[in-house]
């Protein structure tokens, strides 16, 4: 502030608060978060609590996510009415596909191997546990088979053939 005669009045002000300087950055940080400062901006993968929740991935989406193999197995022949294909997911497909083999799988494929069923890997492909999922609900495991795929391509083309003639017949209709 300036005084009336023109000069300046100094205020004897003691710092708000007492600073240190960090030795790694030169940064001038109150005393007491020099700890915090160096654990967030000075250790390698420290994850600062406020930003642990977004950080943070449940272990069963991890395991969700996890990337491996999802298979497909071709039964020799169908299992039950109506089985013909059990789809999987695998770290290691081959070790696996002899756990099946074996009678240690699924129960579908256990079941399968108590009956005298082969089986087979007809379709290999990187995935997670969710796409595996994903493909047993859409239920079109005998177009990805290897050795289904045709007959069932020709299948779904045929099917598609027939919708179109139906719709042609109806639209030439007159109302
Ligand atoms: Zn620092
Ligand atoms: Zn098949």
């Amino acid at each position: 502030m300036r005084r009336r005669d023109g000069s300046m009045q100094r205020f004897n002000v003691a710092p708000l608060f007492a600073t240190t300087v960090c030795g790694d950055c030169g940064l001038e940080l109150r005393r007491g978060n020099l700890g915090r400062h160096r654990r967030a901006r000075h250790t390698p993968g420290y994850v600062p609590a406020s930003r642990a929740r977004s950080y943070y991935v449940p272990a069963r989406t991890r395991r969700e996510l996890e990337l491996g193999f999802v298979y497909v197995l071709h039964f020799s022949r169908p299992v039950g009415d109506h089985a013909r294909h059990y789809c999987g997911w695998a770290k290691d497909v081959e070790s696996r596909l002899a756990d099946h083999r074996a009678g240690r799988g699924a129960a579908l494929t256990r079941y399968a191997v108590s009956e005298g069923i082969g089986l087979q890997v007809t379709y290999v492909t990187t995935g997670t546990r969710r796409d595996e999922r994903r493909l047993k609900k859409n239920r079109r495991l005998a177009q990805l088979c290897t050795s289904c795929r045709p007959e069932a391509l020709a299948r779904h083309a045929e099917l598609a053939r027939e919708r179109r003639a139906i719709k042609r017949a109806f639209s030439n209709v007159e109302p």
